[in-house]
């Protein structure tokens, strides 16, 4: 059981068992178990109810880039309130930190991404993303183009809309789908688990295939029907996997040859994970239509989600409608001053702090430690950019055989890294990390070290 040994602990604990229902948890397990109980945060690390504190090498869940328990968020989150803390979004009223934050997006987002549709999180963002895509099928007079081509192992969130973007098996049981006419799934970029008849490929090759099966996708369905495509620059969820070399780039070209529009979902690259404001074209050279942001934007100090639209597809969504009038799309809280103030303090600190310029100067010896792992025969594969990075494990690493569900890897590694004073991701079979861009050598150095002797210990 998660409770914890102290009674005030022991209260929260029971009352979130018995009211509180949590994403993506496995009720098998929950109703005995119940929620580890997090009280408190400062930078790097958590502590937990009963005071255990722990290396969060998760950013929370891949959100506060600038770490934990910032006083200066607080500040600039009460100042907003106290000034104004909301006003109507809608039509011609508007807030400060809101156009502030817009103006200061478009002079970070690559290219002509000049633009900005506010949203609450990552999924409303892609689900903004789309609808504004059909609304500019629809004004340029092409009513049919509408399919969106995303990923297999894909995760772009849980509105229905971002549900079915989403190619995570797993996360498909027994939910119903709709709008499933819009949305075909290719191979994923995976390369440590190729599709069949591309095992024994080189980079160059696989990326041919890749780029080839796309290519027919969009011929089969007929590019007049197909809208866009969808693709996080680094596939988080579906286990951090980076794409060959070169891939990116040629997808937004195969876009722009089918009149199709790019869609990069950077709700967890961009802000600093790649050691870019975005990956996209500092990481990849891919200029993208749109970009959706979320998580990192504002750190997870208060929820708020963007799509970054470009001056080509602004031209269109924004010209007068013949019937209505109106761009019928938004929410009571886009644009919310509040979480707008919190993301331009987010911004600064990240400016001021040079957090990009740390994920950088970081990354070799991240990936140093990461790699001295591959001593331990069950650990198949550490992949990753920046600070992404996801460890697989298999019992056979010549065959690439995969543990047992029974097995339980990744959660007992989970338990023993807690046990340690660490918190890590487990996914499946593989451990995935994504610390805060305020990491130190140090932490890194510990990190690791805990990490192997969780490892040994859980195998
Ligand atoms: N897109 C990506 C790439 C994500 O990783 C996530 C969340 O993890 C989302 C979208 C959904 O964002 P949210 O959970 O804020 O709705």
């Amino acid at each position: 059981s998660n409770a914890p040994k102290n009674q005030e602990g022991q209260a929260i604990w029971s009352q979130d068992k018995e009211h509180f229902i949590h994403p993506y948890t496995d009720y098998a397990t929950f109703k005995e178990e119940g929620s580890h109980v997090i009280s408190e945060g400062s930078g790097n690390y958590l502590t937990d109810a009963d005071g255990n504190r722990y290396l969060d090498t998760i950013a929370g869940l891949w959100c506060t880039n600038i770490g934990h328990g910032r006083t200066e968020m607080a500040d600039a989150i009460a100042e907003q309130v106290m000034k104004m803390e909301y006003c109507n979004p809608f039509g011609h009223s508007t807030n400060e930190p809101g156009s502030v934050l817009a103006a200061k997006l478009a002079e970070l987002a690559p290219g002509d991404l000049n633009h900005v549709f506010y949203t609450c999180g990552g999924s409303t963002a892609n689900d903004a993303a789309i609808r504004l895509v059909h609304f500019y099928n629809n004004q340029r007079g092409k009513p049919n183009k509408k399919k969106i081509i995303s990923r297999m192992d894909a995760y772009h969130g849980s509105t229905y809309i971002a549900a079915n973007l989403t190619g995570i098996h797993g996360t498909k049981y027994s939910f119903d789908r709709i709008a499933d006419e819009w949305v075909e799934h290719i191979s994923p970029a995976n390369m440590y688990r190729r599709p069949v008849g591309a095992e024994d490929l080189s980079e160059d090759a696989f990326c041919d295939f890749l780029v080839a099966e796309f290519e027919n996708r969009i011929l089969q369905l007929g590019p007049d029907n197909v809208a866009a495509f969808i693709a996080e620059p680094v596939m988080g969820a579906g286990g951090v996997l980076v794409a060959p070399k070169g891939y990116h780039r040629r997808m937004r070209d195969i876009c722009t040859q089918y009149d199709m529009l790019y869609i990069a979902d950077e709700v967890v690259t961009a802000f600093g994970r790649l050691g870019h404001w975005f990956a996209s074209e500092a990481v990849y050279d891919c200029v993208p239509d749109i970009i959706v942001s979320a998580k990192g934007i504002s750190s997870g100090y208060i929820p708020l989600g963007a799509a970054i639209i470009s001056s080509k597809v602004y031209d269109v969504i924004s010209q007068p409608q013949c019937e209505g009038g109106l761009l019928s799309m938004g929410f009571t809280y886009s644009g919310h001053p509040v979480a707008c103030a919190a993301a331009l303090k987010n911004i600064e600190i990240i400016e001021r702090e040079k957090l990009n310029e740390n994920v950088q100067a970081l990354t070799p010896y991240f990936y140093e430690l990461a790699n001295g792992l591959m001593d331990i025969s069950v650990v198949g594969d550490v992949r990753g950019s920046h600070f992404m990075m996801a460890i697989e494990f298999v019992t056979d690493r010549r065959d690439k055989v995969s543990f047992p569900a029974e097995a339980d890897i990744s959660n007992r590694i989970y338990q023993h890294c807690l046990a340690r004073g660490m918190i890590i991701r487990p996914l499946g079979n593989q451990i995935v990390l994504s610390p805060p861009l305020t990491l130190t050598q140090d932490d890194v150095e510990r990190l690791f070290t805990v990490l192997r002797e969780s490892i040994l210990a859980a195998w």
